[in-house]
Formats: C-alpha cells, sequence, structure tokens
C-alpha cells in the first residue's frame, strides 16, 4: 500500500452512535507516521471543516485532502495547504456541460429539498437537504429534470447521525472516485496500492473503482447493499469489510487500521 485514502465522518471519525476505541486516532497517526504512507482524506466536507475536526479529534494533517466530494484537492506541505490547480482545469476539459447554476434553477421548485448553505455549495458543487422518507421519489423526478443535460453526477446519501439525506450535484469528472483515480495517476502508484475506506452512501463510487476497498464495520445499509450489487455483476472487486480482530472493534478508525492491515500496509510490512 501506498496510499492510505479514507473518508472522514463515521470512518476516520468516531462520530456516529457506535463506541469508538480508545486510543485509536493516536494508532493510525502513530502508524502513517512509521510506515511513510501517503494519507489522502477524502470527505464531503469543506477545507474549513476539515480544520474543524483536525482540531477536535486530534486526526494528523493528511498529505492530500481531497474535499467537497471530490470537487476539490489540496496539498498539505511546509503547515499549508495548495491548491492543486490542474484539478480544476481537468473537471472543465471533461465536463464541458457542467452549470452548477443551471442545475439550481433547474430543481428549484422541487418540494422536499432544501439547497445547503454557502459554505457547502461551490462552481463544481451543488448540494441539498432532502426528506429521506421521500428519497426515492424526489431522485425519481430530480433525474427527469436533471438527468444526462449538464455532463453530471447525482449523488444520494444518508447522513445518520442527522437523520437527512443528502443530495449533491457534480460535475460527473469530480467525485470521490475519479479525484483519487486523477491523484494515483499523479503520484504514479497502481490502484493495487490504493486503499480507500468508507462507509456510507457516496463512497461507493470509490469503493468500486478497482482500489483496495475497505468498509468500516458500522457501514450503513445502502452501502452494504450497494457493494452486494456490484459485487454480483464484477466478482473480483476487492472490497474488506471490517469485523474486529479482538483488539480493535472495527469500528471508525479501527476498520480504517483493520482495513490497511489487511491489505498489508501496515503493521505487516
Ligand atoms: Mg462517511
Amino acid at each position: 500500500m501506498k496510499i492510505l485514502a479514507t473518508d472522514l465522518d463515521r470512518t476516520l471519525l468516531p462520530n456516529g452512535r457506535w463506541p469508538a476505541d480508545e486510543g485509536a486516532i493516536a494508532m493510525f497517526n502513530e502508524l502513517t507516521e512509521k510506515h511513510d504512507v501517503l494519507v489522502v482524506y477524502v470527505t464531503g466536507r469543506s477545507l474549513a471543516l476539515v480544520e474543524q475536526a483536525i482540531r477536535e479529534y486530534a486526526i494528523r494533517y493528511p498529505h492530500v485532502l481531497i474535499s467537497d466530494v471530490g470537487t476539490s484537492i489540496r496539498k498539505y506541505t511546509a503547515n499549508a495547504w495548495q491548491v492543486y490547480s490542474g484539478w480544476d482545469e481537468h473537471i472543465k476539459r471533461t465536463s464541458p456541460k457542467w452549470n452548477a447554476e443551471a442545475v439550481r434553477q433547474a430543481v428549484s421548485d422541487i418540494n422536499g429539498m432544501v439547497e445547503q448553505e454557502h459554505i457547502h455549495c461551490g462552481p463544481f458543487k451543488q448540494s441539498y437537504f432532502v426528506e429521506h422518507n421521500h428519497h426515492k421519489a424526489l431522485l425519481k423526478t430530480v433525474a427527469e429534470r436533471v438527468k444526462g443535460h449538464y455532463d453530471e453526477a447525482i449523488i444520494y446519501s444518508y447522513d445518520s447521525q442527522s437523520g437527512r439525506g443528502l443530495l449533491d450535484f457534480l460535475p460527473q469528472s469530480a467525485t470521490k472516485q475519479t479525484a483519487l483515480e486523477y491523484l494515483a495517476q499523479q503520484y504514479h502508484v497502481s490502484y493495487d496500492d490504493v486503499v480507500f475506506c468508507g462507509d456510507s452512501g457516496n463512497d461507493i463510487q470509490a469503493l468500486t473503482a478497482g482500489f483496495c476497498g475497505v468498509m468500516v464495520r458500522n457501514a450503513d445499509e445502502q452501502l452494504l447493499a450497494n457493494v452486494k450489487i456490484a459485487l454480483q455483476q464484477n466478482p473480483n472487486l476487492r472490497i474488506y469489510h471490517a469485523k474486529g480482530d479482538g483488539k480493535l472493534s472495527g469500528y471508525y478508525t479501527s476498520g480504517v487500521i483493520e482495513g490497511a492491515c489487511y491489505y498489508g500496509g501496515l503493521l505487516s510490512d
């Protein structure tokens, strides 16, 4: 393993309803330092909310941050963030029809969805809160209005902590998956040497993209169901589901460590 990429909320961060192992984050910080692995956070959070998480949970700074569900890539060097400007150019070139304002207009009168605050939206991200109970009918209406018109990806996930649905419209060339693929290419790392860990709906693409996938033990039902379907279609996918190994519980950070060890990246070198 050369790249250890992980989602934050309820994957690396113990901010769900399951118990967390004390000391797991310190162990993650120490092991990733010791084994000289490129640490990448892949998250729906904005930069400000990532920094808040770093302070709040004492997780280490990553080498690279893929934030805003893949629409932004930054390097962290010499104690400062540096925007990966090539990524913006790549998105514009590969999703020429993307237009956040046009998407916004197209869905503006659909009941049951509320636009997220400005900090969660950007030129490459148009995001909404959705009533989870009605999400299936709503997603159907959304697809009728938007699908195929704007070089877009429509990504729905359920936030088990708040009980809300999260709906993101992104350029189809800028998701967690494509950002991680781009990064692997930039660093000349084979997908066999990339571990990606996740727990919920918006992790499915990256988990099934051909990297070494890890689901933490607390992965949600939507993700488990979608992984099952993906495995039926392609039995060669590598997706490890953390279960706890006696010492570590397999939840959150412990699941990330367990998964990285499973692929031979942390302890067994
Ligand atoms: Mg998550």
